[in-house]
């Protein structure tokens, strides 16, 4: 009785799965599928932060641009008391949390790390963060691909003894909070520079995904590294991992990388980048980044990149009158050109997955670095 109570709560429960529909060398193309939603990787979310939020920015309007994904962030959206994450984003597809944990290093003088949990303090106010307390916000939202809380530190210093700390910490935290069964969870190998740190929290990942852990994310890089040392890191990472798992690399999300990271075996990223880029009129082209407010471009009548479908480019908006538009401050201009970098995104992640399956992975990378020289 016992053991059909606990095979129908696992089916009940069976919230995410992963299938790999083509192999090229490290790189994959595959789908998770969510009661939500099925999310077609390799790909990389649009993170809707207070500044995404506040932009004025609708996830309806991501959707039409091939955006599978969102991510939003569990401390931020914890304090604006949102409930269901996907009324209140009116976003019905799948949606993911981050851990809070970066929130360690971008707010660490209003963080105080300690054994059992995370202090924030906010309008001077104390607010403790237990990882239970974490995965407890993130299920009351309804969120789809649930991060536990881990232990972000500083990579500047390669201080060997931060970095086991981080890793030991991290799992010390998991552990806690693996009471239930969460089959839409992350576990996130941290461990720095150090081959020796990321070494051990991978063993710690394996022995969790082979108890039934759904999937893996690298967390702890991307925070003042080398891209060199990135890349090294993940292909540490990813060919120590099982093949039959999603894996999730967090906060790593410029073009180059993702081309680079998808040949080492990542299948989905978040990233800031796009959408805070494009507020800034930094923009992406098949020829490599333009920032619009150099003089450059004042006179210049051409649309952002002609090989775009966004409805920026699609409606002929030029790059001068955007110009125009972002040094008034003009917020439609802003989503105008977010509307365009998360299509150019999409449209590579599309090219990506088609890569893979026509088997010619490194081919569409070469083209890519030769394009953008
Ligand atoms: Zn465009």
């Amino acid at each position: 009785m016992g053991y059909i109570g606990f095979a129908k709560r696992k089916r009940f429960f069976m919230s995410i799965d992963f299938e790999i529909r083509a192999k090229d060398g490290r790189a994959r193309a595959g789908v998770i599928t969510t009661k939500r939603g099925e999310i077609k990787t390799p790909t990389v979310t649009v993170n809707f932060t207070p500044a995404l939020l506040r932009s004025g920015l609708e996830p309806a309007q991501v959707k039409e641009l091939g955006v599978d994904l969102v991510l939003v962030n569990t401390l931020h959206t914890y304090l604006s008391n949102v409930g269901d994450i996907h009324e209140f984003l009116g976003w019905a597809g799948p949606v993911m949390a981050d851990s809070g944990g970066f929130q360690m290093i971008s707010l660490a003088d209003k963080l105080n790390v300690k054994n059992h949990g995370i202090e924030f303090i906010i309008d001077e106010k104390k607010l403790f963060f237990t990882p239970e307390k974490i995965l407890d916000i993130q299920r009351n939202m309804s969120v789809d691909l649930m991060m536990p809380l881990d232990y972000v530190v500083s990579v500047r210093k390669k201080n060997i003894w931060l970095f086991v700390k981080s890793v030991i910490r991290t799992e010390r935290w998991f552990k806690q909070t693996h009471t239930t069964d969460f089959d839409n969870l992350y576990y996130i190998v941290q461990g720095g520079t150090s081959s020796l740190a990321r070494y051990l929290s991978l063993k710690n990942a394996n022995a969790w995904l082979s108890r039934g852990i759904s999937a893996v994310a690298l967390g702890g890089i991307s925070l003042g590294e080398t891209k060199d040392e990135i890349y090294q890191t993940v292909k540490f990472c990813c060919d120590r991992l099982p093949e039959d798992k999603p894996r999730h690399l967090l906060g790593v999300g410029e073009p180059d990388d993702l081309i680079r990271c998808i040949g080492l075996g990542v299948d989905t990223f978040d990233c800031v980048v796009a959408t805070r880029e494009a507020r800034h009129g930094r923009v992406w082209t098949g020829k490599g980044p333009i920032r619009l407010l150099k003089s450059d471009y004042a006179e210049d009548r051409r649309v952002i990149d002609e090989d775009c479908d966004c409805p920026t480019c699609r409606a002929g908006k030029t790059r001068a009158e955007l110009r125009a538009g972002l040094k008034l401050g003009n917020s439609d201009t802003k989503i105008d050109l977010m509307l365009h970098n998360i299509r150019f995104m999409m449209r590579l992640m599309e090219q990506a997955r088609q890569a893979i399956e026509d088997g010619v992975y490194s081919q569409f990378q070469n083209r890519f670095w030769r394009s953008r020289k």
